[in-house]
């Protein structure tokens, strides 16, 4: 947890995990990886830490030196990597590309949805092997530290480090992030449609200082909130197949 320090669940998830921790039945390491920034609610000090990947033991920048230690910290392990967003409030899971962590481990999860980042993992920790993300809920919100927690249980059960039966498998839809949906500068932003919902074509989906914008194509949208970047509203998807146990997706 704690990659960016204004999204504090993932440190909050770990305390409470910790407070009444069952035993492990192997080594679990859980890192808070940018406490300065955490401190000071950062997202970063000098830089993205999910953009500084794989950063420099040199570095010119605080997180360039941390995302050295950090990859250095964590090589060889299976990783869960939690955060928090502006715009959806129901947690969901993201990996590169899908593969065979994420084939596994995610349908046990309480997760929405499964999203591939694809061509958009450049600099970020996602794109080293063995990384699942997570995002829990909305930042800064005691939803998303319980939806943390719960996911911390359910992740470490079904990577067999704590005892416990894994969570039912459910069905997982697994969308694809295809292009940034960009932000012109404006002073008041809005977004009309719902994450992971369908957007028609014709269908208005967005506007800025009351320029409406409306979809050329259906697209599935992802991470689209009006604040949450500051150049982008977020990222059109595509709905690309479902995750479930016993039937990969491709
Ligand atoms: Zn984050």
């Amino acid at each position: 947890g704690g990659i960016h320090g204004d999204e504090p669940c993932g440190p909050r998830a770990i305390e409470a995990f910790l407070r009444d921790a069952p035993p492990v039945e192997r080594p679990v390491k859980f890192v808070v990886a940018n406490e300065e920034a955490l401190s000071r609610n950062l997202r970063y000090v000098e830089e993205d830490l999910n953009r500084a990947f794989p950063g420099a033991p040199d570095g010119a920048t605080h997180e360039s030196r941390l995302a050295h230690d950090l990859l250095q910290e964590i090589r060889g392990l299976t990783v869960f990597s939690i955060h928090s967003t502006q715009s959806y409030g129901k947690p969901f899971a993201l990996c590169d590309q899908l593969n065979t962590l994420a084939r596994s481990v995610v349908p046990p999860l309480s997760v929405e949805a499964l999203v591939e980042t694809d061509r958009f993992s450049d600099g970020r920790l996602i794109e080293y092997p063995d990384v699942l993300e997570v995002e829990a809920g909305l930042q800064g919100s005691d939803a998303a530290a319980e939806n943390a927690e719960v996911l911390v249980r359910e992740f470490l059960t079904a990577v067999g480090a704590i005892a416990g039966e894994p969570r039912p498998v459910r069905d997982v839809p697994i969308y694809r992030m295809a292009r940034v949906v960009p932000k012109d500068p404006a002073d008041r932003y809005e977004v009309y449609v719902d994450n992971f919902t369908r957007v028609d074509a014709g269908e208005r989906y967005a506007a800025a200082d009351g320029h409406t914008l409306y979809a050329e194509e259906p697209f599935y949208p992802i991470l689209m909130s009006p604040y949450g970047y500051e150049d982008v509203f977020g990222f059109v998807g595509e709905l690309v197949g479902r995750l479930d146990a016993e039937t990969p997706a491709r």
